[in-house]
């Protein structure tokens, strides 16, 4: 298991900051939901842990490992990176069985064949979708794709885990039902995950601990309970309060 260690994160688009100067520290095995309203920064800061942006500053550690540090130039691919990553949006291949989307990033890595059936195999049966390995994406339901989804982001076995408003589309009894899977599968492979969501119920049902941010810069940090109730800023008691 790996521990995440970001400093000094900057990240501005047309220059407008976006992220300013974030630091933040996720334990080993920890799942940390990164909690705040639309646009304050959430995906860009994950998809800079991914790799899929490149930050203007700071660095980003994975254990004893640099993955990111612009003044010593170091950037690693997102691959390098060995995470495994679910959008809100599924991104499944439509056009690929649920056994060949899984697949996918196994192949992709030159993993042999018969390695490849028993890892997919595994993850499937994890998700409880081996009997559908044949089946298309679009014959199954959202709750079931984003297990798809879900699948294929452990199948690699990554360290981190790394999920942006997997649930939003999914109604409000499914939500509930596929939070404790994702932190029943969580655990199961002994990822750290950071889970980012505009939904205080999934950060309150899920997190070990919750970050809230606002305007890129991390506003509270607490276990839930204790950010929910005990606010310290106005932003924070508006977004997070039992009133809204
Ligand atoms: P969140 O995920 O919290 O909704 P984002 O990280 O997606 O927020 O976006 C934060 C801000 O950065 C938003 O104002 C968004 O419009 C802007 N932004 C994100 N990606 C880009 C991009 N590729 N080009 C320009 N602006 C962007
Ligand atoms: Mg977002």
């Amino acid at each position: 298991m790996t521990g995440i260690s970001i400093q000094g994160l900057h990240k501005s688009f047309g220059g407008r900051t976006v992220l300013d100067h974030v630091d933040l520290t996720v334990e080993d095995g920890e799942f940390v939901c990164l909690l705040g309203p639309s646009g304050c920064g959430k995906s860009t800061l994950l998809r800079s842990v991914a790799g899929l942006e490149s930050p203007e500053g700071g660095s980003i550690s994975f254990g004893d490992d640099t993955v990111f540090d612009r003044a010593a130039g170091i950037n690693r691919t997102p691959e390098q990176r060995q995470l495994g990553m679910v959008f809100q949006s599924f991104a499944l291949w439509p056009h690929k069985s649920v056994f060949d989307n899984v697949a996918y990033p196994l192949k992709r890595a030159k993993v042999g064949r018969s390695e490849i059936q028993d890892r997919v195999r595994e993850a499937l049966m994890m998700v409880d979708l081996w009997e559908h390995k044949s089946s298309y994406p679009g014959t199954l339901s959202g709750g079931q794709q984003q297990r798809v989804a879900l699948a294929r982001a452990v199948v690699g076995r990554p360290r981190l885990l790394l999920l942006d408003e997997p649930l939003s589309s999914l109604d409000t009894n499914l939500r509930a039902q596929m939070r404790r899977e994702i932190r029943r599968i969580q655990q199961h492979i002994g990822a750290t995950a950071i889970y980012v969501t505009h939904d205080k119920e999934d950060a309150g049902g899920l997190a070990d601990r919750v970050l809230v941010l606002q305007d890129g810069r991390i506003a509270q940090e607490g276990a839930p309970r204790d950010v929910f109730v005990s606010p310290k800023t106005a932003f924070v008691a508006e977004f997070v309060g039992f009133d809204n």
